[in-house]
């Protein structure tokens, strides 16, 4: 059954084969789908047709809820030439849990504590004392919901305005309908989450081993899944659990420990280690460190530290029942500190990094290196799809997480290849212990200047950091380029920086100072004329921390080639991604200069040498060199 609802264009019926025939066969399809390829709907296309027919339903995992719109969409097409139904669901936010709405503090929680919340607004009697969105659920069916469900397939903001008019609880809605999906559209955390994957289970009445599952913009798994499995302590959570102590009479956690001797004893270790070994802004903990700290300070042998940790769990549990029962957000930070020493004595595994981070919020952190073992899902699931229009080398991504049945496959851009120029200087570089040589320095501004003020055309600045974009724009960077400009700043809200891409966009001749692996250059589209040059300042490798460090000796021993793994081919795919905002359709023209002589040979990204780039411009916008 081919279920693809549109005309076919150049690439797309091969992507739906290959997709297909790897699904068919239970393998893991590893592809990069450039731009313009129509990865989603030819993922959904090829998937659905298959396992439709098998009875298995699909999983399509997203970053954004922009890309979740476009799952529903795809579907939508879909499902005039089948019979396909689909849900997105959002994890619980204001917009999909009405009841948080308002509060600051239930706005915050993470989806575990709201869990718990949702669960105990729940168990009140319905029409009595509990949530009165789920109430209304309860006391009006909610037969009529799915059926409406089942006609519109609505977007996530549709559903979140219907459930509106009827006063009942998106969240459960959504929830509700996952049984009756063919496919269903969710963040990562849905699936790489061990509780929540289990709770998407038994929503959605399937298990693990009859699904499909889609990754969309597959290139951040690895770094997302070694989140998932690290954890870090700050210095400010341990002030909330001092301060939420002192609230709780300071319970006696084991003999002769109370909750802030332990706390005050964690401070004063944490304050040493980063007095003692942090140079610039971590460092690796000998081993035992913090094990050895707290048995001094407080005297304790490592099984009465065991006892207290345990003990702050537990105590942990009193104050989150306290605070459902007054309808408060179930946190307590005695039971996350609680948690995580627990964590942190039994990580003792290899695949583990113990660290201390300086700053102004220092912080201890298990850092966890190996993202295999996060993956294991994807090597149970029937079949997997992992795109995203920069994964390469996907050998490295099959390795690094060890997926199984792999077949992988490289896609070319369906755009003609002459509406994008890239060249790079020869004579600047932001290489550590160059950058800061004054001519070099001058020079990079010098080619900026020109480059923007040569051509009357909308331009992103792409820089490796933010320490660089402020060194460049302190040497008069704006007032020499003489045009408007815009900024992505530090820290920068999502409604602030959306604001700001507007007033770019509207303007003429504009210039968006931006950062390489930033939002900007990730996730924003500048169709026509919305931009037309990228100027990428120096190459964007990460910084070496100990930590980054620690990672590329682990991934050599692991897999070889760890530098190339951890830093180059990210610091490429940040280049790509920033290039790629350029061209996003056939018409659509974008000239890129890379202002870093090491971009000469650079593997995985292709750029001319200039002596001129500023000139070079000129001559693409001409038309001269088509
Ligand atoms: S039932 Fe819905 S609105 Fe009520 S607490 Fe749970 S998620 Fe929130």
């Amino acid at each position: 059954m081919d279920v693809f609802p549109y005309r076919y264009r150049r690439h797309q019926r091969d992507i739906v084969d290959f997709v297909k025939a790897s699904v068919s066969h239970g393998c893991t399809a590893v592809m990069e789908s450039p731009t313009g390829t129509g990865k989603t709907v030819c993922s959904l296309s090829g998937v659905l047709s298959e396992a439709m027919e098998a009875g298995r339903k699909v999983l399509f995992l997203t970053r954004t809820k922009s890309q979740q719109r476009q799952v529903i969409s795809e579907l939508r097409a879909i499902s005039k030439r089948a019979h396909v139904f689909g849900v997105a669901m959002q994890g619980r936010t204001p917009s999909t849990c009405p009841s948080i709405a308002g509060d600051p503090e239930l706005s915050s929680g993470s989806s575990e504590e709201l869990s718990k919340y949702c669960s105990a607004m729940k168990k009140e009697e319905c029409g009595t004392r509990g949530c009165e969105f789920f109430d209304r659920m309860c006391q009006d069916g909610i037969d009529d919901v799915i059926d409406h469900m089942r006609r519109t397939m609505p977007e996530p903001e549709e559903l979140q305005e219907y459930c509106a008019g009827r006063g009942i609880c998106p969240y459960e809605t959504a929830k509700a309908a996952l049984t009756y999906a063919d496919a269903i559209a969710v963040p990562y955390s849905f699936f790489a989450i061990p509780d929540i994957r289990r709770r998407l289970e038994d929503w959605g009445n399937f298990a693990l081993q009859d699904v499909t599952v889609i990754v969309d913009e597959a290139h951040n798994l690895p770094d997302y899944l070694r989140d998932v499995m690290t954890s870090e302590y700050t210095m400010r959570a341990l002030d909330l659990a001092e301060k939420e102590a002192r609230e709780w009479n300071d319970p006696l956690l084991c003999e002769g420990i109370r909750a802030t001797m332990l706390t005050a004893a964690i401070g004063s270790a944490l304050a040493e280690a980063v007095e003692e070994f942090v140079v610039d802004e971590d460092a690796m903990l000998p081993p035992y460190y913090l094990q050895d700290a707290l048995m001094g300070k407080l005297g304790a042998t490592s099984a009465s530290l065991e006892r207290a940790y345990r003990s702050l769990v537990e105590m942990g549990e009193v104050v989150t029942e306290s605070k459902k029962a007054r309808r408060k957000l179930p946190r307590s930070y005695m039971g996350s500190l609680g948690r995580f020493l627990q964590f942190w004595g039994r990580c003792e595994d290899e695949i583990y990094v113990k660290l201390v981070n300086g700053g102004e919020n220092p912080s201890f952190e298990a850092y966890c290196m190996d993202p295999s073992p996060a993956a294991e899902p994807f090597r149970i699931c029937h079949s997997s799809v992992h795109m995203s229009g920069t994964m390469g080398p996907l050998d490295e991504y099959v390795s690094e997480l060890d997926l199984r049945r792999a077949k992988t496959q490289m896609f070319e851009s369906p755009f003609d290849p002459g509406n994008l120029r890239t060249v790079h200087a020869t004579d600047v570089t932001t290489k550590f212990g160059e950058f800061d040589d004054r001519d070099n320095r001058e020079r990079m501004v010098y080619h900026i200047v020109s480059l923007i003020r040569s051509v009357d055309r909308n331009t992103a600045v792409f820089f490796p950091s933010y320490r660089i974009m402020d060194d460049l724009l302190s040497l008069g960077l704006s007032e020499l380029i003489g045009r408007p400009t815009f900024m992505e700043s530090r820290g920068m809200d999502q409604s602030e920086l959306t604001d700001e891409i507007g007033r770019f966009r509207s303007a003429e001749g504009a210039v968006l100072f931006a950062v390489s692996g930033g939002r900007v250059s990730e996730g924003i589209d500048f169709p026509d004329r919305e931009l037309e040059m990228a100027v990428i300042i120096g190459i964007p490798y990460a910084f070496m921390s100990v930590k980054q460090k620690a990672l590329v000796r682990y991934t050599d021993i692991r897999l070889g080639n760890g530098w190339e793994r951890i830093v180059r081919a990210p610091a490429v795919r940040k280049m790509r991604q920033a290039r790629g905002r350029l061209i996003r359709s056939d018409t659509d023209r974008g000239f890129c200069a890379v202002l870093d002589r090491r971009a000469a040979g650079l593997k995985g990204f292709d750029a001319s040498p200039s002596e001129n780039p500023a000139g070079d411009a000129v001559i693409f916008f001409s038309g001269k060199n088509n």
